[in-house]
């Protein structure tokens, strides 16, 4: 990367907040990540125009967050800028079954006033700490549910040219955890989705339902950032690292969760690379068990040592 003066983003007319060497542990729900080179929050669409006109100009990478719950950033932090769609871009509107939301809308508050509105449908959904936005782009949700089933189009930002796109739900190519938007060509700004009608009383109860057997299944008193494998074909990661014999493994602070295998979290003020390590270590005995090769959900970003980057695969811009 060429040596720059970062600072210059504020002369450029950027309304929203700048912050140079920001930690990145308080910007993730693992609570983990050392520094980002600029991380800021654009205001409006003028505002990531220039943020990304910015990065390309000075050719510093630049990667996208929402809530940062399925992030793991390294010690190292990231060289780059981050820009954080999350708390801004939040309006929504219902229109009969569908509502239009901004991306960084926060999901679960969505949900609730879906619900307020008589409209659900997205059970897997309830309490996906994410945004909008996130949870489209990975497709959140269940091994069989998923936010694809919903979505009708989304608006979104060319990264490159700087226009604007819509996108139709056969345009997304919605997979298990993945969608065409998860490559960084595009910001998402907004997005359609289709409920269905049904009483608020049902829906609320059912809500609490789902939390509560969240809060059974899900090891929700520690930092993590949800599931770390993605479920290989026709089996479970969460069983496979159980059956494996790893539940309570520990690395530093990280600890494969007792409650559900295929959680690690940070029991313990643990570092980046104790995850990364601890992930190593999972996999390597899941291999060598079953002869599966498990495959990182977590969206990793920053420098790692040559041994975790060639399997965490980090974005580094
Ligand atoms: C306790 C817990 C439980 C969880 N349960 C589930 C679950 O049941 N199912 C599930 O699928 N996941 C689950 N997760 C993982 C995570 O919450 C979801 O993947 C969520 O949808 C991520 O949303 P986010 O806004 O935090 O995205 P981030 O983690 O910030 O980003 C995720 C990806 O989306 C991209 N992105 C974010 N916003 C935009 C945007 N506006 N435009 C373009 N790209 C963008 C990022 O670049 C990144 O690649 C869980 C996590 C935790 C901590």
């Amino acid at each position: 990367m060429k040596s720059m003066d970062e600072k210059l983003l504020a002369k450029t007319g950027f309304k929203g907040p700048i912050f140079y060497s920001e930690p990145m542990f308080r910007h993730t729900s693992y609570r983990i990540g050392g520094p980002a080179r600029i991380f800021c929050v654009p205001q409006d669409v003028n505002d990531l125009k220039i943020a990304l006109n910015f990065s390309y100009q000075e050719g510093i990478p630049c990667y996208i967050i929402g809530n940062g719950t399925n992030l793991l950033v390294s010690d190292e932090g990231f060289d780059g800028m981050i820009i954080k769609i999350s708390g801004v871009f939040n309006g929504f509107q219902f229109l009969g079954e569908r509502v239009i939301a901004g991306a960084g809308t926060d999901l679960s508050f969505l949900i609730h006033q879906a619900a307020k509105n008589g409209l659900f449908g997205w059970h897997f959904a309830v309490g996906i700490p994410g945004t909008v936005a996130g949870a489209v782009v990975m497709n959140a949700g269940s091994s069989t549910l998923h936010m694809g089933q919903h979505v009708v189009k989304v608006w979104a930002l060319d990264c490159q040219t700087l226009d604007f796109v819509e996108m139709r739900k056969e345009d997304l190519c919605f997979q298990y955890r993945k969608s065409i938007l998860d490559t960084g060509k595009w910001i998402v700004l907004e997005v359609e989705l289709l409920l269905q009608r049904e009483e608020p009383e049902k829906i609320f109860s059912r809500i609490e339902e789902l939390l509560l057997r969240r809060k059974q299944v899900q090891p929700l008193n520690y930092p993590s950032a949800g599931s770390v494998f993605r479920n290989p074909d026709n089996a479970y990661a969460g069983k496979l690292i159980e059956d494996a014999g790893c539940k309570g493994w520990t690395e530093g602070g990280a600890m494969v969760s007792p409650v559900h295998a295929n959680f690690i979290v940070n029991y313990k003020g643990a570092r980046a690379i104790d995850v990364g390590r601890l992930m190593g270590r999972v996999r390597r005995v899941v291999e060598e068990k079953f002869g599966v090769c498990l495959e990182p959900e977590l969206k990793i970003i920053g420098n790692w040592p040559d041994e975790l980057a060639e399997f965490l695969r980090p974005y580094r811009g």
